[in-house]
């Protein structure tokens, strides 16, 4: 019998994109190349409203957001972005800005040099630039804009607003062939050409190729893999990765983590966004929440310490365990802004909050600090343990708040003191 070959953990991939430089003062967000995968994010607040925008942004930069675009779509709102910018600065924030241009943002970027210079990054939509002899012109002088201020651009295609003239050409070619492609197959092709063909331009013009960010956005799991894959093939511009319109909730949350995981693993896509449309109420900062798991689930990054906790099932009828695992994970993630910095490495801690005996002080012991609450019918003690030891065991009524304050307890310990390299 031969000789069984280890079976080894996946690793995160390599890209092989240039790498984009986006800064705002001392602050340099990298993005493509050995960057890690950064987070974008975007506000829905009218930019004219400075102090309103200006809050949203801190949300999301707070949240874990690296950049966050606002849209800039009139004079009132180019006029109001370097008060936005001052507002964040003088908040402490100092996330870059990208600026989010739709049709008018050839003269907004003239008009509004202020603006053009407060934001570290422009986001062009060549399906939005112009129409005719104009599109070239006006992309042109989007691009120049950006070398003047030394900034990045995005060349951001979405399928909802492509190019028309490009796609009714790619049409026509397609019916000569002797045998045509499919409709969807031309629009992938559409999409595609028009992020390298504007791309293309923009460095013919005198941009940096690795200062031009491309992504072609498309709202359909299997079109984007399908866009992406093929855009990698074709070129090392760094590519930001995104489902458009993802949807609310747990449609949009599962579809976007879907399609990102998949591309992210091939080591396709150095920036992401998720598009959640918010639900009534919903926090902002919840596609933010959403892109950090993702990533952290692949093991690309570590942003918060994780709550390990079962799914519960007839062992455990009681609510004890879910209340606790949410408790507790809700704590950590209330801490992170401030432990983040006074706790070095508490981002990669493991919590884990199990409801019985069966996978209960399995699962804690992986985890840096655990508990198995007793599930239906076992006695009324939850075993603790520490660094993959029990350590002791809880009773009574004040479990939750106990084991609360044991976490604490051993976040301080541990990584108070000294840096950890955990
Ligand atoms: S740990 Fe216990 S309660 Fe939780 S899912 Fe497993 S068997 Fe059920």
């Amino acid at each position: 019998m031969s000789e069984p070959t280890p079976i080894l953990p996946t690793s995160v991939p390599a890209r092989r994109s240039l790498q984009a430089r986006v800064r705002w003062g001392e602050r340099l967000v990298t993005i493509g190349g050995d960057a890690p995968v950064r987070i974008q994010s975007m506000t829905n607040t009218d930019t004219v409203d400075v102090i309103e925008t200006a809050i949203q942004v801190k949300e999301l930069a707070v949240a874990g957001s690296e950049l966050v675009r606002i849209t800039v779509n009139t004079p009132e709102a180019a006029a109001a972005v370097p008060h936005i910018r001052e507002q964040l600065d003088r908040m402490g924030i100092d996330v870059p800005l990208v600026g989010d241009f739709h049709y008018n943002g050839h003269r907004l970027l003239n008009e509004f040099p202020a603006m053009a210079a407060a934001l570290s990054k422009y986001r062009i939509n060549p399906g939005n630039v112009g129409k005719g002899d104009k599109k070239d012109k006006q992309f042109a002088q989007m691009i120049e804009a950006a070398m003047r201020h030394d900034v990045p651009v995005r060349i951001g295609v979405n399928w909802g607003s492509l190019d028309q003239e490009l796609l009714a050409g790619l049409m026509d070619e397609n019916g000569r062939r002797a045998q045509p492609w499919g409709t969807q197959s031309v629009m992938y092709q559409a999409l595609i050409d028009s992020a390298l063909q504007s791309a293309a331009y923009a460095v013919e013009l005198g941009m940096a190729p690795e200062q031009v960010i491309i992504s072609c956005k498309v709202s359909g799991v299997q079109d984007l893999i399908a866009v992406y894959r093929e855009l990698n093939r074709r070129t090392n511009h760094p590519l930001h990765l995104g489902l458009t319109e993802a949807g609310m909730s747990t449609k949009g949350t599962v579809a976007s983590a879907t399609a990102l995981a998949i591309l992210l693993q091939e080591g396709i896509g150095d920036t992401i966004r998720v598009s959640l449309t918010p639900q009534p109420g919903e926090a902002r900062t919840q596609e933010v929440v959403v892109a950090s798991e993702i990533l952290q689930s692949l093991g690309f990054r570590t942003f918060n310490p994780s709550v390990t906790a079962c799914p519960g099932c007839g062992r455990t009828t009681s609510t004890t365990f879910q209340e606790l695992a949410k408790q507790i994970d809700d704590f950590l993630r209330a801490q992170m802004p401030v432990w983040r910095a006074k706790y070095p490495g508490v981002e990669a801690m493991k919590v884990a909050v199990m409801g019985c005996i069966v996978n209960g002080p399995g699962e804690s012991k992986h985890a840096d600090i655990g508990i198995s609450l007793p599930g239906t019918g076992e006695a009324p003690a939850a075993p603790v343990f520490i660094d993959g030891e029990k350590a002791l065991t809880l009773r009574g009524e004040g479990i939750a708040r106990e084991f609360q304050a044991l976490v604490e307890n051993y976040i301080e310990k541990r990584f108070g003191s000294a840096p950890s390299t955990a």
